[in-house]
């Protein structure tokens, strides 16, 4: 038996809130009580919006929670090359495709079409009938493309039910029948990274270890394209945990750009990690 390993993979795009709180000390607690660890990683893929000070302040919020973590922690920028040889391994299986649609074409050929789980239209596919011919003549052009997922051709591969164990709020565990398909030819790598969220998590989960990812509800359908990844590159699927979503008072759910629920603005009202977990009834 290995040591369970938990992670708590924030992004250093802004204020910690009380969500991130949740998930932070819940990851914690649960590698404890296990006897297991406990890693932090940031999740810096995007340039434009990753800043090292927001990282800092991550650190500064977690270690006043009172939650230490293994050291050092793992930047998915510093991992790009990771990222880089899945990718190649995937377009060896064939399962990827340049896609050379700018947002605006894409919101013109699929708005009165079918919806992901997020509630995004799925992208219809437009340029996954381009020929080897056009798709190397508009590359060599310097037009901008991402990687997409060949999500039909991917799922061919697949011999058994895609599934996964999920053991929700509480403490039953159950299998989950994955619906990756739900979410159309998912982008890999975007034009300014060579890497997308969802290759990323995929890849760093399994290079870090990670047998237990426990994170919010929101991230529940996700999931599926994960466990898709984790099978076509051939890696080890962890357990998962789909937490509760706190909640702002206007009952939406909290953004990192409010402010008002920030871990540093009620801090600075004087409130102890004590009265954080009171608010999260931990
Ligand atoms: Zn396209």
């Amino acid at each position: 038996m290995t040591r369970p390993v938990f992670r708590f993979a924030p992004s250093p795009n802004g204020q910690l809130h009380l969500g991130h709180a949740l998930s932070a000390l819940l990851n914690r607690d649960l590698a404890r009580a296990a006897g297991g660890r406990f890693l932090v990683r940031i999740e810096d893929i995007d340039p434009g919006r990753s800043k090292r000070g927001f990282e800092a302040q991550i650190f500064d919020d977690l270690a006043w929670l009172g939650i230490d973590w293994e050291k050092p922690v793992r930047r998915q920028s510093e991992h790009l090359h990771e990222h880089r040889l899945a990718l190649d391994f995937l377009n060896r299986r064939g399962v990827l495709y340049p896609c050379f649609c700018t947002r605006g074409d894409i919101r013109a050929a699929s708005s009165a079409g079918p919806k992901d789980p997020d509630g995004a239209p799925i992208y219809p596919g437009t340029c996954r009938h381009l020929t080897a011919a056009e798709r190397a003549q508009r590359i060599s052009r310097n037009e901008p493309y991402v990687l997409r997922l060949d999500m039909a051709r991917a799922l061919s591969f697949l011999r058994t039910p895609l599934v996964w164990t999920e053991s929700g709020d509480g403490e039953t565990e159950q299998e989950v029948e994955a619906d990756p398909g739900a979410w159309g030819d998912v982008v890999l790598a975007r034009r300014d990274v060579a890497t997308s969220y969802h290759l990323a998590v995929t890849v760093d989960d399994a290079a870090q270890g990670v047998t237990h990812v426990v994170r919010g509800k929101d991230l529940y359908h996700a999931t599926s394209v994960h466990r898709l990844l984790q099978e076509m590159l051939d890696l080890r699927a962890p357990v998962y945990r789909h937490h509760r979503i706190i909640l702002g008072k206007d009952g939406k759910k909290l953004s990192k750009s409010d402010g008002a629920e920030s871990l540093r603005v009620m801090r600075g009202t004087g409130m102890a990690p004590a009265d954080i977990r009171r608010l999260l009834k931990l």
